[in-house]
C-alpha cells in the first residue's frame, strides 16, 4: 500500500509524455440521479479529440459502466476504454479484453436486488451483466438495508466476487479487477508504455487508480475535495477539471 501523499495546491505542468487515465461519471459529466439519465456536455468529444491529439492518443476513459454504455455515450471519439471497474477493456488499437462471464452465479443477488428495489422506490438496480449495482441516490437512508442484503448473499458467493461501495452505489462484480490493474495493464502497451500516467477520478474506486498511478510514479488527480484520498492533487469540481484538461490540450497541442 503506498502512502498517501499530501495533497499539492498547484497541479504539475502538463508534458507531452503524459497517458491520461480519466473517470466519466463525476469527473467528465456530472453524476445524475439515475445512470441512464447522465448528459454528456457537447465540450466533452471535443476536449477528448484535442487531448488524444495532444498526447499521441494515449487517452483512455477508465469507468464503471461497461463498454457499450461508454461508446453509446461518447459517440464516433472511440478513446481507449476500461468498463466496469476494470473487468473489461479496450485498448488503443481496438482489441477487447475480457474475463469470461460468471454474471449467471449473481442470479441469487439479481433477484433479491430487483425484490429490494420493488419493495423501495428509492432503489435501482443496474444489471451490467458480470456485475450487479445497486444505486440508492434518491434515498440515501436504503445505504443500510441496501448492504446488509448485498453482504448476507455476498457470504455464499465466495472469494471469485467483491463489494465495492461508491457515491450511493454497492456494486457486486468478479474479484481482482480494479481501477488499477487496468491502469497498469495499459501501460505495458502503446500508446501508453513508456509515459507518465495522470490520473483523474472522484470516487472511492479510483482511490484503487490513484495507488497504482502512485506506484508507477505518476500524478493521481481526485475531482471534489469530499473524502481522504490517496491522489496528490485536486480539482474541486466537474467544471475545474474542464478548464484544467482544456489548457493542457491547448498547451501541448502539436504545432501545424
Ligand atoms: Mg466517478
Amino acid at each position: 500500500m503506498s502512502a498517501a501523499p499530501p495533497i499539492t495546491a498547484t497541479l504539475p505542468e502538463p508534458r507531452a509524455d503524459w497517458a491520461l487515465f480519466l473517470d466519466f461519471d463525476g469527473t467528465l459529466v456530472e453524476i445524475a440521479e439515475r445512470p441512464d439519465q447522465v448528459v454528456v456536455p457537447a465540450r466533452l468529444r471535443p476536449l477528448l479529440g484535442a487531448l488524444t491529439e495532444a498526447l499521441g492518443g494515449a487517452v483512455a476513459i477508465i469507468s464503471g459502466r461497461h463498454l457499450d454504455g461508454l461508446d453509446a455515450l461518447l459517440g464516433s471519439t472511440r478513446p481507449a476504454l476500461a468498463g466496469l471497474h476494470g473487468l473489461e477493456r479496450r485498448s488503443r488499437d481496438g482489441r477487447i479484453h475480457r474475463p469470461p462471464d460468471h454474471g449467471d452465479q449473481l442470479d441469487g443477488l439479481r433477484k433479491a436486488m430487483h425484490a429490494f428495489a420493488r419493495q423501495h422506490p428509492g432503489a435501482i438496480v443496474e444489471d451490467k451483466g458480470s456485475a450487479l449495482a445497486l444505486h440508492y441516490r434518491s434515498d440515501p437512508a436504503l445505504e443500510h438495508a441496501a448492504r446488509a442484503l448485498i453482504e448476507h448473499h455476498c457470504e455464499s458467493l465466495g472469494d471469485a466476487f467483491r463489494l465495492q461501495s461508491g457515491k450511493q452505489v454497492l456494486e457486486v462484480g468478479p474479484a481482482g479487477h480494479d481501477k488499477g490493474t487496468v491502469i497498469e495493464a495499459f501501460m505495458t502497451e502503446a500508446p501508453f508504455q513508456g509515459r507518465t500516467p495522470v490520473c483523474l477520478g472522484d470516487d472511492v474506486t479510483d482511490e484503487d487508480a490513484f495507488a497504482a498511478i502512485n506506484r508507477l510514479g505518476g500524478h493521481a488527480i481526485r475531482v471534489g475535495t469530499d473524502r481522504p484520498t490517496a491522489a496528490g492533487y485536486e480539482l474541486a469540481s466537474v467544471n475545474e477539471a474542464y478548464q484544467w484538461l482544456n489548457r493542457l490540450a491547448r498547451q501541448l497541442q502539436p504545432r501545424h
